[in-house]
């Protein structure tokens, strides 16, 4: 081999590039495998989701190697002192976030209710449709949440229709913390009927809708409080899941609220606060 590379000089020159080549993919893919977590004080858990046991928290800048992934969480190796554990993948890169909280490790799914073909309700004035709302607020919300470094999954996120089933999928998939179904009532007569309400179903849900249903007090609107139906996309999932009506959109004064930027913004910042203190 040594002797016919030193008489063959071209064979000699594509060895090397081959041997380069696969010295640069190596390089690559052990890079890929690792990361340094931005926040201070992400958590080593013992298992992929937020209630398993700490092992450590973690200053910023700590070395990781990835192992293995699984929804969002990694499984890593502390390269300095070889600890295994597994980090919220979305937590340990997030760069905006200065510190790592238990709120930051959840997950909530946002459903901004219709879509597409399905308006929902029409508005008092007739011209405006119930899904151009619940996804402006979804929305915001969305943002606000993701200030707290959480993790947001929303149902849709443009004007298509979502079958009614799926509604529930994303939830049960990422073990969500929460799901949250945003709605705007109409009452049968226009101007009859005014006020928020809280829907949920099951038993297990009863603590999330009445810790929301505080934190949505200060609204402008009367809030005419909590109460169980059994509508499909907050019955049949097992995650903790409750149905916001935030406004009937066919009385004139829910109305001027419900299209006000102002209005959806303080929605948001209130389900914040109340999914804050739920989760601690
Ligand atoms: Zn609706």
């Amino acid at each position: 081999m040594i002797a016919w590379l030193k008489e063959n000089k071209i064979g000699a020159t594509i060895v090397a590039v081959i041997l380069f080549a696969i010295f640069l993919l190596i390089l690559s893919l052990s890079k890929q495998n690792q990361f340094t977590t931005r926040p201070n004080d992400v958590r080593l858990h013992s298992a992929p989701n937020r209630h398993s046991r700490t092992l450590t928290t973690m200053k910023s800048g700590t070395k990781l190697l990835v192992l293995a992934r699984q929804n969002g969480w990694w499984r890593v190796k502390n390269t300095k002192n070889d600890q295994v554990g597994w980090v919220a993948a979305w937590v340990a890169n997030n760069t905006s976030l200065k510190t790592a909280s238990t709120l930051s490790e959840a997950t909530f799914v946002l459903d901004a209710g219709h879509g597409g073909s399905d308006t929902g309700a029409i508005s008092i004035d007739g011209k405006h449709y119930e899904k151009t709302y619940t996804l402006a607020t979804a929305e915001k919300t969305k943002k606000e949440l993701e200030k707290t470094g959480a993790r947001v999954l929303m149902v849709r996120d443009s004007d298509v229709v979502v079958p009614l089933l799926y509604i529930p999928r994303k939830a049960e998939a990422y073990q969500a913390d929460a799901q949250i179904s945003f709605h705007f009532d109409s009452a049968e007569q226009n101007n009859a009927a005014s006020g928020i309400s809280q829907f949920y179903y099951n038993a297990n849900s009863q603590t999330l809708a009445q810790t929301l249903n505080r934190s949505l007090n200060n609204l402008p609107l009367q809030n005419r409080g909590v109460d169980t139906v059994p509508y499909l996309v907050i019955k049949d999932v097992s995650r903790p899941a409750v149905l916001l009506e935030l406004g009937f959109i066919n009385s004139k004064k829910d109305f001027s609220y419900i299209r006000q930027n102002s209005y959806q913004q303080k929605v948001a910042r209130d389900i914040r606060q109340g999914l804050s203190q739920y989760i601690q």
